[in-house]
């Protein structure tokens, strides 16, 4: 057996699925993860529990933080950013720079690249004012909120809001925005989280504005189904969202018919989509990575030294990220075992 690690870049679920799954093939795994802790954006996400689990996965990425630590096959580098990644004859050299500004290397030849993906940028949707209006708050930014307090709290004033404003397909399914793809995980996010809101605080009304669903899995299906009465789903996407007078924030939508309506709420929560990272972009294209029309990396045909792991692919929810990453590793590991 090669006793060379394989390389892992990134340590959210992807990097640590693939490294988990190189332990279990009998190899050593190396994560390379500029964070000071694993996990990735998935640190911040919470239970989505209401009355039942809703399978959102995310303790499972929390069981996997303990797998890769007691792992004795899997050693992890963080405060680690990974600045460039050379090609050699026979595998591949990352550098990168540890927590004390040292410049390190390593050469191997078993290398994934699973450097996820970025938020979309909602400054770039202006009619939705968010940077402008403090209670217009991402998706991202409200799990954030719930980490430290059990209820969501008003930017502006510190009050718990009574009504919130989910907005849909914010970054997505937008030609003109370059990014005509569906984010994928968005409508079942808000799904869950708003039951979940409205479980916790029963005085609490929300409404989802949204064009199409998709991407629901079995739970958040039946979420849909048996729609809890305090949660609307409105389809229409929000012309404008404007502060009032009165510091509560109303949204505009234009019907079918072609009138306009508008709706108060305390808070507005923007479901921000996927995009491609911008995290070693050209140390990916010098490798021989190519990357889609969207700029997600293609997935390489199978050479035994070098995979793609979860959405540095394209946008994909937490339960396909881990199954994709470890599915890929295990693939690249019998092609390189059966070069040995
Ligand atoms: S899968 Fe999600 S909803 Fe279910 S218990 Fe785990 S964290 Fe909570
Ligand atoms: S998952 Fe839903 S909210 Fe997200 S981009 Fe697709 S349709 Fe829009």
């Amino acid at each position: 057996m090669n006793h060379e690690p394989v390389l892992i870049i990134g340590g959210g679920p992807a990097g640590m699925a693939a490294a988990i799954e190189t332990a279990s093939c009998g190899f050593h795994a190396e994560i390379f993860e500029q964070a000071p802790r694993l996990s990735g954006k998935a640190w911040d996400y919470g239970c989505k529990a209401d009355s039942e689990c809703r399978n959102c996965n995310v303790c499972k990425v929390r069981r996997m933080i303990r797998t890769v630590r007691e792992s004795p096959r899997i050693r992890t580098h963080l405060d680690s950013t990974v600045f460039k990644i050379q090609k050699r004859q026979h595998g591949f050299t990352v550098c990168w720079r540890d927590e004390i500004g040292e410049i390190r290397d390593m050469t191997s030849s078993g290398l994934v690249i699973a450097t996820g993906f970025d938020f979309f940028d909602p400054r770039l949707s202006s009619r939705y004012g968010y940077g402008r209006i403090p209670d217009v708050i991402t998706s991202a930014e409200l799990e954030r909120q719930l980490h430290s307090s059990s209820l969501p709290t008003r930017i502006s004033d510190g009050s718990i809001p009574r009504n919130i404003g989910f907005v849909q397909c914010v970054g997505s399914r937008d030609p003109r925005g370059g990014a005509p793809y569906c984010s994928q995980t968005c409508c079942a996010y808000s799904l869950r989280m708003a039951a979940r809101l409205v479980h916790l605080d029963p005085d609490l009304h929300i409404t989802i504005f949204y064009s199409d669903l998709q991407s629901l899995t079995p739970e958040t299906d039946h979420l849909l189904q048996n729609l809890n009465p305090r949660i609307r789903l409105v389809r229409a996407l929000p012309a404008e969202i404007t502060k009032l007078e009165s510091g509560r924030l109303e949204i505009t939508t234009d019907s079918d018919a072609g009138a306009i309506e508008a709706h108060e709420f305390d808070t507005v929560v923007l479901a921000i989509g996927f995009r491609p990272s911008q995290a070693l972009r050209e140390s990916v294209l010098d490798i021989g990575l190519e990357l889609n029309p969207y700029g997600f990396i293609q997935e390489p045909a199978g050479s035994g030294i070098l995979a793609v792991a979860g959405a540095a692919l394209g946008p994909m929810n937490l339960a396909k990220t881990i199954d994709q990453s470890a599915s890929a590793v295990a693939r690249m590991l019998a092609l390189k075992r059966a070069n040995i």
